[in-house]
């Protein structure tokens, strides 16, 4: 398998690193790393002050050169009613998309002794991996250490493991 990194709007070179290595670790998949692409002019909403996830999703499906291409941005995004979300994709599609707004925060429920950007890149390279994931076909996960669990909050993200559990692994790998 072959995915694309879209980065969309500036991006730091350690987060395109941190996506890259997750997603081999993860998939043993090729991975690419896009030019970077200017944010869509339809996706900010004024009254919200947020993007639209799905105009990310959809440009990177339409630019990435991979079977499957994920997105990744700085802009904070929504989808819908919900109030933001850390990442995006449908199921067995070939676009996701994922932001790191909301995963800058420093607080990690106290639990961790890691630095803050090693908590950072960690939960770029979950968020990355659920994404892929989805597009895989993979839906959410019950068991919460599992890279699939749907994670709301930074400290559900931090909970989980950066892998796919047994039975996730072995309806796609
Ligand atoms: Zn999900
Ligand atoms: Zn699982």
């Amino acid at each position: 398998m072959h995915v694309d990194i879209v980065p969309i709007g500036e991006l730091s070179g350690a987060v395109k690193r941190e996506a890259s290595a997750g997603l081999r670790a993860v998939y043993d998949c090729d991975v690419t790393v896009h030019d970077e692409q200017s944010v869509p002019a339809g996706a900010y909403d004024a009254k919200r002050n947020q993007h639209r996830a799905e105009e990310f999703i959809e440009l990177a499906g339409r630019v990435g050169s991979g079977e499957k291409n994920i997105a990744i941005t700085a802009k904070d995004l929504f989808y819908r009613r919900r109030n933001y979300v850390f990442g995006l994709a449908y199921l067995d599609g070939n676009g996701s998309v994922i932001s790191t707004y909301r995963l800058q925060t420093s607080s990690d429920g106290g639990f961790s002794e890691k630095s803050a950007s090693e908590i950072f890149g960690d939960r770029v390279r979950k968020e990355v991996v659920h994404e892929i994931g989805h597009t895989m076909g993979l839906e959410h996960c019950d068991n919460n250490r599992c890279v699939m669990n749907f994670s709301p909050t930074v400290r559900e993200v931090d909970i989980k493991e950066q892998n796919l559990c047994g039975t996730c692994q072995r309806s796609v790998l």
